[in-house]
């Protein structure tokens, strides 16, 4: 049997022919749920830390944080290929002018590059912004990753996310429209959402045409808001891994069978780390799924059903 799921390193050698990576850069971006627009305290479960790749230096220039980037992964991954990865807090939030200097600054820090990735909130993704992402899409490899985090409405507001679940909608296909990349961002089973509705958000982004999802679980971090709440009890997170893999992979039956999967958990280091302790073990989920789906003999896309 071959791997069970679309993993996303097979996606990119199938597409570029090469070993990609994503090189993160911070672009100095703040979030409208930090700067007091919508709020100041951030989504509850924003790790603010985490969000950043531990090699970013976000003092000096993109080219900079993007040539020492490429050179770490060349060095440790052998890496071939580069997506300048736009990932610390919302990479849209500024006007169309300043996007395109600062993304075509990573788009032009050196020769290996391919395209980039944009990480934002579905509610800061306006006609100008998308319309500036499909034109960058004429010439290089383009990726829009949204914060779907959840369609429960309820778990959108413990996580004071401050958008609903029709801009998200709303976003994914007006992005669609422009065939836009698009990998949804999905925190699966967050706080009220049972797991039929996580299963069946998976089922929504695989009709909306999503081509990927970043599967993540949640994990209370030391000195946080979800730490008071976790320590009242008031927050259930998965203690045991296998039953957040369990979940993955009923979550991956159900989705679309061509959706690339760029990751299964999230990670969160010892020191920092309250709960669940596995998330500090990167790939504790993907043996688990692995083991699990091969166990069963089930894939991805096997219990998919619909024919949009
Ligand atoms: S929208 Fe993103 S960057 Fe802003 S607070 Fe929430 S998770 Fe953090």
């Amino acid at each position: 049997m071959s791997f069970p799921y679309r993993k996303a390193s097979s996606y990119f050698r199938e597409k570029f022919g090469a070993r990609v990576y994503r090189v993160a850069v911070d672009a100095g971006f703040t979030c409208p749920n930090r700067d007091g627009t919508l709020a100041r305290s951030g989504c509850i479960f924003c790790d603010e830390e985490g969000s950043r790749a531990t090699y970013v230096n976000p003092h000096v220039s993109i080219k900079e944080q993007v040539l020492d980037g490429i050179e770490k992964l060349k060095r440790s991954y052998k890496a071939e290929k580069f997506i300048v990865y736009f990932q610390s807090y919302s990479n849209t939030y500024a006007s169309v002018d300043k996007l395109h200097k600062i993304y075509h600054e990573g788009l032009s820090a050196h020769p290996d590059i391919i395209g980039i990735s944009v990480s934002t909130r579905p509610d800061l993704l306006g006609e100008e912004v998308l319309d500036l992402l499909a034109e960058i899409r004429n010439n290089y490899f383009v990726m829009l990753e949204i914060g779907v985090q959840s369609f429960n409405y309820r778990s959108l507001i413990k996580s004071r996310r401050f958008h609903t679940v029709a801009d998200t909608i709303d976003a994914i296909l007006r992005a669609k429209k422009r065939n836009l990349n698009v990998v949804a961002h999905i925190i699966l089973g967050l706080f009220d959402e049972i797991e039929p509705e996580a299963i069946d958000g998976g089922r929504i982004l695989s009709v909306m045409g999503v081509d990927g999802v970043k599967i993540h679980h949640l994990y209370v971090i030391k000195g946080t808001d979800l730490e008071i709440l976790y320590k009242r009890g008031r927050i259930k997170v998965y203690e045991n891994p296998e039953d957040f893999a369990r979940l993955v992979v009923r979550f991956l039956e159900n989705l679309r069978p061509d959706m690339v999967i760029h990751r299964v958990q999230g990670f969160a280091s010892t020191e920092r780390l309250v709960a669940p302790l596995w998330s500090s073990d990167k790939h504790i989920i993907a043996r688990l799924v692995e083991s699990i789906m091969k166990e069963k003999g089930t894939y991805q896309g096997k219990l998919y059903r619909y024919r949009v």
